[in-house]
């Protein structure tokens, strides 16, 4: 570990960068990351639209006056994109020289799995002659899909948001004995369709995980629909089932499979039941970051940034106990893909 004692600090120029799906809570880390920095005399830079942005050189000084204000503000201030050219070495080698023509020593690298693979490459492997460069990330994705961390910034936020909407929806729901399947974001990972599954009281979660055979996509669908729709006395008849959206069948296809079968076996429910879809989309990526999420990120940050001063690089901030993970976890690991 070496420290300039100039700065008082092994970095004296960083750029931060946010990559990838956006979540709420990455401008509290860029706000603390950028507040930290100046605090001990190193330069900060941000780099608009990710790693498309450091190609294309879209930087540009942040200053306190810049980040003061940005908080409370959803998504994040310095845009994203995807970069696929960022996979080629050639392109990582490009980069390194761009960041080392601006004086730039350290990057901080706000992102998911994609984005914070990309920075652990872009620290890595640095040629004889290059100048050093310190590469830290921080965890950000609302889908909580990244390893080694309990808590990634942005899940906190959409699961509150998803909670919100099925709490609506769950009042016009029992007004007509409705069933409404709910679909949240999450491509590969049921986290987000899980926890707010069991925050909001639904009667059922499909996922990507174990949801893969259509068939019993929809048997599991129209199992629980009938269970709630015969229950006899005071009960509540009004189901609600969240649905990630990368399961196999899509929210339309599953609606109109089980709406066939629920007409098929009406007369053994007793009644008629139609579904409702509600697809929440990227309502569930957007909006104000919560206490949490402010908090994660800014705290996030303070680790990360610390770490580079400090003359750590090619880690990640994590929300984690305190464990010693596998040694060969930063390169390739079983324990944790
Ligand atoms: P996320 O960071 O949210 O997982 P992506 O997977 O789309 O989002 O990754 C964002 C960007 O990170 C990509 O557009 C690319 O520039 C970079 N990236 C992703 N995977 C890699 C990789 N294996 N090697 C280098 N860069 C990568």
């Amino acid at each position: 570990m070496s420290v300039d004692t100039t700065h008082g600090s092994a970095v004296s120029r960083v750029a931060i960068l946010t990559s990838g799906g956006d979540a709420p809570g990455m401008n509290a880390a860029i706000r603390t990351a950028t507040m930290f920095l100046l605090s001990k005399g190193v330069e900060v830079v941000g780099i608009k639209r990710g790693y498309r942005g450091l190609m294309e050189e879209r930087f540009r000084t942040l200053t306190l006056d810049k980040v003061s204000p940005i908080l409370r503000e959803g998504g994040t201030v310095l845009g994203s994109a995807r970069c696929p050219e960022f996979h080629e070495r050639a392109t990582r080698d490009e980069a390194r020289r761009i960041l080392a023509a601006r004086g730039i020593d350290g990057v901080l690298v706000i992102g998911g799995n994609g984005s914070l693979t990309g920075a652990n490459l872009l620290g890595h492997p640095q040629e004889k002659g290059d100048q050093k460069l310190a590469v830290v990330g921080i965890p950000a994705s609302i889908d909580n899909d990244i390893g080694l961390t309990s808590y990634a910034i942005g899940v906190d936020t959409a699961i509150n948001t998803i909670v919100e909407a099925c709490d609506k929806i769950a009042d016009t729901a029992s007004a007509f004995d409705r069933t409404f399947l709910i679909e949240v974001m999450g491509r590969a990972c049921g986290y987000l369709a899980m926890t707010s599954a069991v925050a909001s009281g639904a009667d059922n979660v499909l996922f990507p995980e174990t949801h893969t055979d259509p068939e019993a996509l929809v048997e599991t669908v129209v199992r629980t629909v009938k269970k709630v729709a015969m229950r006899q006395g005071e009960r509540e008849r009004h189901s609600l089932i969240i649905k990630a959206e990368g399961t196999s069948l899509s929210s339309s296809e599953l609606k109109d499979a089980v709406d066939a079968r629920l007409a098929a076996e009406e007369a053994d429910i007793g009644t008629v039941v139609e579904t409702r879809v509600t697809v929440l989309g990227h309502v569930v990526r957007g909006g104000r970051p919560s206490a949490f999420d402010r908090l994660l990120g800014s705290r996030f940050a303070n680790v990360a940034v610390d770490a580079l001063v400090r003359g750590v690089d090619r880690h990640m901030a994590a929300w984690m106990m305190p464990i010693a993970p596998p040694a060969s976890v930063a390169v390739k690991s079983p324990v944790d893909p």
